[in-house]
Order: structure tokens, then sequence, then C-alpha cells
């Protein structure tokens, strides 16, 4: 069990590893609870960086620029799982990381991740994993068709994945993942004809304090999350069987801090875990307006030592991504009574790139019918 340590004081800093828009809105919930915060960017001009007291733009493998990162703050966290762990030995020496950088190892390799779920009794969908490709064949052949291939790290938003229908489609998926280089680990899962896609966010703090939100329900378009619909609209059973699921893996980590665990409905209600996040999530920014507490204050009250909020959802959401030139509606959008529009400041807008999102509440148990859904935001085409 985690020591539990003193409430952080305000004015304390807390450092930020990775300056996308998660950690920029962890820093502004940072700030409303009396925080300073310095981001931690491989990449210039981070958008965290545009709202945090401190920036340092320096690689995850550069151990000195790490040590004096840590000791310019009093503790570290993480809006990215996706960070080579080599250089937090430095860090770690300097000041204390939340949540453990042994849940960021778990959750940074798809190995891992499943067969620590397995391991703790969260079902996921039958999987093997892949390190050369002289066993790839026989390996998805045990798992069977339809099956989608993923490189075990790395990847997000659907990259690094491939479904395979038949035996015909492995050789062109191999040949595409490996990407002219020898051939990263891989796994292979059974495709899983899910009816929906949710996913539970969950705080914990020090002393084994918990509070979930809602189950939130997932769309995906080309591999990235296009709405989030909360509350999900599934079983009673099925949203508790999912919360119980991310609690489980919240005690197996012994997490002080907040996590998301991505969820496939099936058809008669049950759900497999597809993936952990161990930090604030796409599919949690509806948090922001709809609760009372948001999931990026429930990070920082989780790391910093205070209290948990009340996670209970005041109105029902729909949140959707401002993909690319979507963005471009951002006048629009702020023109449109009822819909609460965030813009991360990006400067370059990229075909695929997340710019924004935009959130349209409702009363509890309000959320519209489909066609209502569809009615919900402006098109964004530019
Ligand atoms: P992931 O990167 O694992 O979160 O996968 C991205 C998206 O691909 C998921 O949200 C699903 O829509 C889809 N997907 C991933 N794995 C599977 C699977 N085993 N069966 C069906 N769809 C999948």
């Amino acid at each position: 069990m985690a020591e539990p340590f003193p409430p952080l004081p305000p004015g304390s800093t807390i450092g930020i590893l990775g300056g996308g828009q998660l950690g920029r809105m962890l820093a502004m919930a940072a700030a409303r609870l009396g925080y300073r915060t310095h981001v931690y960017s491989p990449e210039p001009d981070p958008p965290a960086g545009h709202v945090a007291t401190r920036t340092t733009i320096a690689g995850f493998d550069d151990a000195e620029a790490l040590a004096t990162f840590g000791r310019s703050i009093d503790v570290a966290t993480f809006e990215f799982e996706n960070v080579a762990l080599d250089g937090f030995a430095a860090l770690a020496a300097a000041a204390p990381i939340r949540p453990a950088p042994a849940v960021l190892a778990v959750a940074q390799d798809r190995a891992r991740e499943k067969s620590f779920l397995n391991r703790i009794g969260v079902a996921t969908a039958p999987w093997a994993p892949i390190a050369h490709r002289e066993e790839a064949e026989a390996t998805v052949a045990e798992v069977g068709f339809p099956c989608v291939l993923k490189t075990a790290r790395w990847g997000y938003d659907g990259k690094g994945q491939a479904v395979l229908h038949g035996p015909e489609d492995l050789a062109p998926a191999l040949d595409r993942l490996a990407a002219g280089r020898a051939l990263p680990p891989l796994i292979v899962e059974a495709f899983v004809p899910f009816v929906r896609e949710v996913s539970v966010l969950i705080a914990r703090d020090a002393r084994g304090n918990t509070a979930s939100f809602d189950v939130v329900e997932n769309r995906h378009k080309g591999g990235i999350l296009d709405l989030s619909i909360a509350p999900a609209r599934i079983a009673p059973e099925t949203a508790a069987a999912a919360r119980a699921a991310a609690l489980r893996v919240a005690e197996a980590f012994d997490l002080v801090g907040l996590l998301c665990l991505e969820l496939f409905v099936l058809a008669d209600g049950s759900v497999l875990a597809n993936e952990i996040a161990p930090r604030p999530h796409n599919s949690g920014h509806w948090t922001i307006e709809a609760c009372a507490v948001s999931q990026f204050e429930q990070q920082v009250r989780a790391i910093a030592g205070l209290p948990l909020g009340d996670p209970s959802r005041h109105s029902d959401a729909l949140m959707r991504n401002l993909i690319g030139e979507a963005i471009l509606a951002f006048p629009r959008l702020l023109a449109t009574p009822g819909l609460i529009p965030h813009h991360y400041g990006k400067g370059e807008v990229r075909a695929g790139r997340k710019m924004g999102h935009v959130t349209r509440l409702f009363p509890l148990g309000g959320l519209p019918d489909e066609a209502g859904i569809a009615a919900a935001f402006p098109d964004f085409a530019p």
C-alpha cells in the first residue's frame, strides 16, 4: 500500500510530463487549487506550456534535464504514457512520481497490460504475443479470424493496428507494421463484435479511497475518438461490471492518481477490457462541465494528497472532438447557444490532430435519441 503523505501546500509545484491538451487542462485544474505547474515536453511550444508556470523543453531520455526538472517540483505526474522510462530514475531520485512508474510500464506495453488484466481477473478478448515474424502465422491462426494485430508499444488513436480477415491479410499487415524495419513486438487479439465502446475514469488516493465517474460511451472515427455520450446507454449491470473492472485495476496497481479503463460491451451486456490509460483521458472531457469535480481536478487531488471530489454527474453530456480542420468551425461554435467549445491553442492544423473539443449539456436523464445526438452539434466542415 502506498504511503499516505501530507497534502501538498498551495503554491507547490506539480510537474507534468507531456505538454499536450491533457497537460493543459491538468495545469488549469491545478491552478484552480492553488498550485503552480512545470511542464516537461519534448515538443517545442507545447499547448500545456501556454498555461503553466514554467516549461522545460527536453527529451524523455535526457536524464540531466529530468533531474533538474525533478528538483524544481514537489511531485511529478504525466499526461502521456508513451514516455521512455529510461531517464525516470534521475527524476524519481528528485521528486515523487504519481502514479508510480511501474503503472506506466504496464500501461505502455499491450502484452504486459493484457497479462496484467487477465492475472487480476479482468476479462479481455483472447490474445497472444508475437515476438518474431516466423511465429506470426501460427499464433494468428490460433487466435482465429477476424483478428487485430497491434504493435505492443507506442500505439495510440488506432495507429500501429491492422485488422486481419483471413490468412492472406497477414503478410501485408506485417510489412506495414514493420515499415521497412525489423518487426516490432506485436500482439494479436480476437476481433470483438462489440455493440458499444465505453470507458470508466477512476481516481484513487494514497489511503485507498476511490471515486469513479459514470461510465461513458465512446464512438471512434478513423481510430480517433469522435463522440462521447455520458452516461453510456447500457444496462445498470453492465455499468456496474465496467466500474468494478476499473476498481480492480486501480487497486491492483495501488494507484495514486487517475486512470481510464476502456472496455467493449458485447451483445449479452458483458464487458471485455481493452486498454488502460493511467492519466486523464479524452473520453473524460465531459466531466469538466457535467460534474462538480473534473477528471483533471481529480488527478490533481489524488497526487497532491487532497480529498477526492464528488464524481457524481449533475448533467448528461455529449462531447465531440474537433479534429484537424474542424477547429476552423470554432467561431461558429462560439456563436451557437448551448455549446461549450474548448480550444487547445495548437498553432498548426494537421489532419487527425486533436485541436479542441465541444461539450453540450442536457438535464439528467435528458440525453436525446440518435437523431438528436446527430443534430446536437453543427456540421464542423469548414
Ligand atoms: P486501441 O488502440 O486498442 O484502443 O484501439 C482503437 C480502436 O480500434 C478501439 O477503440 C476499437 O474501436 C478498435 N479495436 C481495437 N481492438 C479491437 C478488437 N479487438 N476488436 C474490435 N475492434 C477493436
